[in-house]
C-alpha cells in the first residue's frame, strides 16, 4: 500500500457550466475515491482547477464581445460554486490563469528546453494577413473533408468528430476577418514524443518503467490500454507544445524566438495538477514535493475517455522527459454518459446542467449522486434519464434506504423512548440476510464487517456501481430483519428478542451513516444526526467502525440517546420529471444564472398608439399545412379566423413540419395587403416569436380561445 495518494479529477475548461456528463465521467467516481480514502484513514490530497487557456476561451471572449479573462473569470466562479453543491470535496480548486501557474509550467517547459526534450522547427502556418497574426486551428473554418460539414474548425468537426488540421479544410476562412489566410513560417517547440514511445509502450502493458514495477496493468481498465495501444500501434509523432497566440501561458522569454508564443494549452493543463498541488501546500504549511517525486505517493487521475491519450501517454512523457517526477499508477477513465437516447450536446442545451439541478431539486443533491453512481460508464457508454432519476429515487432512495432508516428509528422511538436497549445477545433471531435463517448477534456484526470490506475492495478497483449495490444490500437486509421479525407484532410476546432485532438494526443504521458517505455525503450527515452520533470527520471514520466490528463490537452503544427522525429522502413527482423531460433542448444553451450575455436585438424607434391601432391582429387556428414546391421555407397554411378563411404563406418551413403546425392556435396580423408569393396570394401574416439562435415559437392564445377575435 502506498503511503500517500494524489488524486486529481480533469480541469473542467472554464467556457461553460458543468454537466452531468461531466460529473458521472470524472468528478463523482474521483470524489467517491477520495472519500473513501479519507474514511479509511489514508494519506490523500485531491487537487483540481479550472482550465482557462485555449483558443476555445478567446473564440467565445470574441464571441461575445468581452475579454478572454471575464470569460474565465465567469465560468471559474459558476465551476467552482457547482462543484461545492453538489458536494465533490476538493482540497483545492484552482485556476491555471493563477501567477504560481504560469510560473510552474514555464519552469516546466525550460527544464524540458535543457534536457533535450523539444525539437524547434519552422514550419507553414496559416495567418491572418488583415488581422496581422497567426491563427490558431479554432481560428480557422472552413469545410469538413469527411463530411462536408461547412462549419468545421481548424482542429475538428463537431458534426462527424472527426479531428482535423488546418490544412485538412476546404475553403479554409479565417474567423477574425473572413479573409482567406495565407502560409507563413513560424517556429515551434515539438515534443519528442517519437523517442518515448518504446518506454511508454511497456509501461502501459507492463507496469514497468526504468526497471520498476509502478503498477499492474491487470488493474487498468480495458478501454483505456485499448485506446493508448492503438495510438502507440500507429507510431507517436513529435508533437507541437507552443501555438501562436495572445492568450496563455507565455513560453519563457527568455528564449530565443519565444515573442508571441504561448504553451500550448494541452501541455500547460495537467502542470496545473502540479500548480494547484503547490498552492495548496502554500495554505496548508506542506511539502508539494513529496506528492510528485515520492515514489511512495499513488497518483490517480479521474477523466472521461476523451482525455485518456493526454494522460496516459502525453503528460507521462512530459512527466518523464522532466525526470523529477513520478508516473500515474492508474487513469480510471470513464465512458461517456448519454441523455435520454442521445449524446450529451451543450450547443443543442441537450443537457441536465448541475447547477440548474441544484437549484430546482435543492436538499435533493444526493438523490443526483446516486442515480450517476447508478449509470455511471465505467465501462461501456450509460444512459441517463429522467423517469430512471425517479425510480431510482423513489424505489431505492425512498422505499428502501430512507424507509429502513425510519422504520428503526421510530420503533426505537415508540418502544425504548430513543434509547439503545441493553440487550442479551444470545437470544435468536430470524436473520435478514436469508430467508428462514435464524441469526446471531455477533453473525450478523461480522456479515456487516464483510459487506464494508467488500464495498471498500470495489472502490479501490473503481468498481463504484458495484460498491453501492452492496451498500444498498446492507440497507436491504436491515429491511428484510424488519420484515421477518416484525417487531410490532412480537413486542409484547418476546419483548427481549425485539430489543435485539432492533439494537441490531440500529447497528445497520450506524454502519450505513459512514458506509453511505462516499456516495450521498450530505445524507450522511443528516442520518449522522439522527443518530446523534456527531458528524463524520473523514479522517479514519470507516477504519475505526471496522476495527469495532471485526472485534464483535457494535457500533452504537446500549443506552445512547438517539436524536429524531426526519425525512432522508423524497419522492419526486411524476410532473416534476415532465418538466424537466419538457425542457430538454430548449431554448438557449443553458449558462450559470450569474452573468451569461444574452445578446437582444435593439429596440425600435418609439410609435403612437395610432400607429399600433393601425394593425388588425386576431386570433386564428390553423387548419391545414402542406409544403410548398421548390420553397424550403415555405408552408402553405389555411387558418380559421372564424368569420373566413384564409391562405397564408409562412417562412417557418424549416422549423416545423406540416403535420405539426395543424390544430395550432396562432395570431394573424389580419389587414396586411395580399402579396402574391410563388404563384400564390397570401393573405396575411403569422405572428411567431424568435430568439437570438433564430429558432421560432407560435405566439398564441389560451387553449380553446375562439377564432377571429382582435388582439389589444
Ligand atoms: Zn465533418
Amino acid at each position: 500500500m502506498k503511503k500517500r495518494y494524489l488524486v486529481t479529477a480533469a480541469l473542467p475548461y472554464a467556457n461553460g457550466p458543468l454537466h452531468i456528463g461531466h460529473l458521472a465521467g470524472a468528478y463523482l467516481p474521483a470524489d467517491i475515491y477520495v472519500r473513501y480514502l479519507r474514511l479509511m484513514g489514508r494519506e490523500v490530497v485531491f487537487v483540481c482547477g479550472s482550465d482557462e487557456h485555449g483558443a476555445a476561451i478567446t473564440v467565445k471572449a470574441r464571441k461575445e464581445g468581452t475579454t478572454p479573462q471575464a470569460v474565465v473569470d465567469q465560468y471559474h466562479t459558476v465551476l467552482k460554486d457547482t462543484f461545492e453543491k453538489i458536494g465533490i470535496d476538493f482540497d483545492i480548486y484552482h485556476r491555471t490563469s493563477a501567477p504560481i501557474h504560469h510560473e510552474t509550467s514555464q519552469d516546466f517547459f525550460r527544464k524540458l528546453l535543457q534536457k533535450g526534450a523539444f525539437l524547434e522547427e519552422t514550419t507553414e502556418q496559416y495567418f491572418d494577413e488583415v488581422a496581422g497574426q497567426f491563427l490558431a486551428d479554432r481560428y480557422i473554418v472552413g469545410t469538413c473533408p469527411v463530411c462536408a460539414n461547412p462549419e468545421a474548425y481548424g482542429d475538428q468537426c463537431e458534426k462527424c468528430g472527426s479531428a482535423l488540421s488546418p490544412t485538412d479544410l476546404i475553403d479554409p476562412k479565417s474567423m477574425l476577418s473572413g479573409s482567406v489566410p495565407v502560409k507563413r513560417p513560424t517556429k515551434h517547440w515539438f515534443l519528442r514524443l517519437d523517442q518515448h514511445e518504446a518506454w511508454l509502450r511497456e509501461w502501459i502493458n507492463t507496469g514497468v518503467a526504468d526497471g520498476k514495477q509502478l503498477h499492474n496493468p491487470a488493474d487498468w481498465k480495458n478501454h483505456v490500454l485499448g485506446q493508448c495501444n492503438s495510438w502507440l500501434d500507429q507510431g507517436l509523432q513529435p508533437r507541437a507544445m507552443t501555438r501562436d497566440l495572445d492568450w496563455g501561458v507565455d513560453v519563457p522569454q527568455e528564449i530565443p524566438g519565444a515573442e508571441g508564443k504561448k504553451l500550448y494549452v494541452w501541455l500547460d493543463a495537467p502542470i496545473g495538477y502540479i500548480s494547484a498541488t503547490r498552492q495548496w501546500a502554500l495554505d496548508n504549511g506542506k511539502d508539494w514535493e513529496t506528492y510528485w517525486k515520492n515514489d511512495d505517493t499513488a497518483l490517480v487521475h479521474f477523466i472521461g475517455k476523451d482525455n485518456i491519450v493526454f494522460h496516459c501517454l502525453i503528460f507521462p512523457a512530459i512527466l518523464k522527459a522532466h525526470g523529477d517526477y513520478i508516473l500515474p499508477v492508474n487513469v480510471p477513465a470513464n465512458q461517456f454518459l448519454n441523455l435520454e437516447g442521445r449524446k450529451l450536446s451543450t450547443s443543442k442545451n441537450w443537457a441536465v446542467w448541475v447547477h440548474e439541478y441544484c437549484a430546482e431539486f435543492k436538499g435533493q443533491e444526493d438523490a443526483l449522486r446516486y442515480n450517476m453512481v447508478k449509470k455511471m460508464p465505467e465501462q461501456a457508454d450509460s444512459e441517463f434519464t429522467w423517469k430512471g432519476f425517479q425510480e431510482t429515487n423513489n424505489n431505492e432512495l425512498v422505499n428502501n434506504l430512507a424507509n429502513f432508516v425510519n422504520r428503526v428509528l421510530v420503533l426505537s422511538h415508540k418502544y425504548y423512548a430513543g434509547i439503545v436497549p441493553a440487550i442479551n445477545p444470545d437470544l435468536d433471531f430470524k436473520s435478514g440476510w436469508e430467508t428462514d435463517k435464524t441469526g446471531s448477534y455477533d453473525q450478523e456484526l461480522s456479515l456487516l464487517y464483510g459487506k464494508l470490506r467488500e464495498m471498500g475492495t470495489e472502490i479501490e478497483r473503481f468498481n463504484f456501481r458495484e460498491a453501492l449495490r452492496i451498500v444498498m444490500e446492507i440497507s436491504g437486509a436491515g429491511n428484510a430483519l424488519l420484515q421477518f421479525n416484525e417487531p410490532w407484532k412480537t413486542v409484547k410476546d418476546t419483548p427481549e428478542t425485539v430489543k435485539v432485532v432492533l439494537n441490531l438494526a440500529l447497528q445497520y443504521v450506524a454502519v450505513l451513516s459512514v458506509a453511505i458517505r462516499p456516495f450521498l455525503p450530505f445524507s450522511a450527515n443528516r442520518l449522522r444526526k439522527m443518530l446523534n452520533l456527531g458528524l463524520l470527520r473523514d479522517k479514519g471514520d470507516l477504519l475505526a467502525i471496522l476495527n469495532e466490528l471485526v472485534e464483535g463490537n457494535p457500533i452504537v452503544l446500549p443506552n445512547h440517546a438517539l436524536g429524531q427522525s426526519e425525512h432522508l429522502f423524497s419522492r419526486i413527482p411524476d410532473e416534476v420529471i415532465e418538466a424537466q423531460i419538457a425542457k430538454l433542448g430548449g431554448g438557449a444553451p443553458a449558462t450559470a444564472s450569474a452573468a451569461e450575455k444574452t445578446t437582444y436585438e435593439p429596440m425600435k424607434d418609439t410609435i403612437q398608439y395610432d400607429d399600433f391601432a393601425k394593425m388588425d391582429i386576431r386570433t386564428g387556428k390553423i387548419l391545414t399545412a402542406e409544403k410548398m414546391e421548390k420553397s424550403k421555407k415555405l408552408l402553405k397554411l389555411s387558418v380559421d379566423l372564424g368569420f373566413e378563411t384564409r391562405t397564408i404563406l409562412s417562412g417557418i418551413a424549416e422549423h416545423f413540419s406540416p403535420e405539426e403546425v395543424v390544430g395550432q392556435q396562432v395570431l394573424v396580423l389580419a389587414n396586411l395587403a395580399p402579396r402574391p408569393m410563388m404563384g400564390v396570394e397570401s393573405q396575411g401574416m403569422i405572428l411567431m416569436a424568435e430568439n437570438e439562435e433564430g429558432k421560432l415559437s407560435f405566439v398564441s392564445p389560451a387553449t380553446g380561445w375562439p377564432n377571429g377575435f382582435g388582439v389589444k
